[in-house]
């Protein structure tokens, strides 16, 4: 399972209370756990984000979406956003698109693969998610339909 289109920065987030069987990345389940994130944290991600073969950055986990990590991520990506217009956001979560395509956090990214992981659907072979039930979602095109609601995908399932 890759993080993204093209050359990426993946950004970790420790906090996640999904709790997956089988969760790939258990360690960072704590919200106390990891590196501190500070300044100099930001600074080196934003130099590879300088560079022009990187397509842009995504949030994994953990889970971004996590309480203790929401306001932190928001605010992040909109910094983001501003200095890198052209660079694209994804965004991993353990929530359904359903629960969180109102939040306000959405207007910053490009896409979000959504959904627990399900060990009964893993597939190596996906594109982009590790479980058949997860949905990789265009979100721009997913915002801009009369029910956004519904996701469209950004990819299907296999290349
Ligand atoms: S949402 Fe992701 S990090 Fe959290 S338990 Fe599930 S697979 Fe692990």
């Amino acid at each position: 399972m890759l993080n993204g289109d093209g050359l990426r920065v993946v950004l970790w987030v420790a906090g996640c209370n999904h709790c997956c069987k089988e969760c790939h990345n258990p360690v960072t389940w704590d919200p106390d756990g990891g590196l501190l994130f500070n300044e100099t944290a930001k600074q080196e991600i934003y130099e590879q984000l300088d560079k022009s073969y990187i397509s842009g950055i995504t949030f994994s986990g953990g889970d971004p979406l996590h309480p203790a990590n929401r306001l932190d991520v928001r605010n992040f990506m909109m910094e983001i956003k501003e200095k890198y217009p052209h660079k694209t956001i994804w965004m991993y979560t353990g929530d359904s698109w359903e629960n969180i395509s109102d939040s306000p956090m959405m207007q910053f990214i490009d896409v979000v693969v959504d959904g627990e992981f399900h060990v009964e659907e893993k597939d190596p072979k996906l594109l982009w998610k590790g479980s058949k039930n997860q949905r990789v979602i265009d979100v721009k095109r997913t915002l801009a339909q009369e029910n956004p609601k519904v996701p469209v995908l950004h990819c299907p399932d296999y290349a």
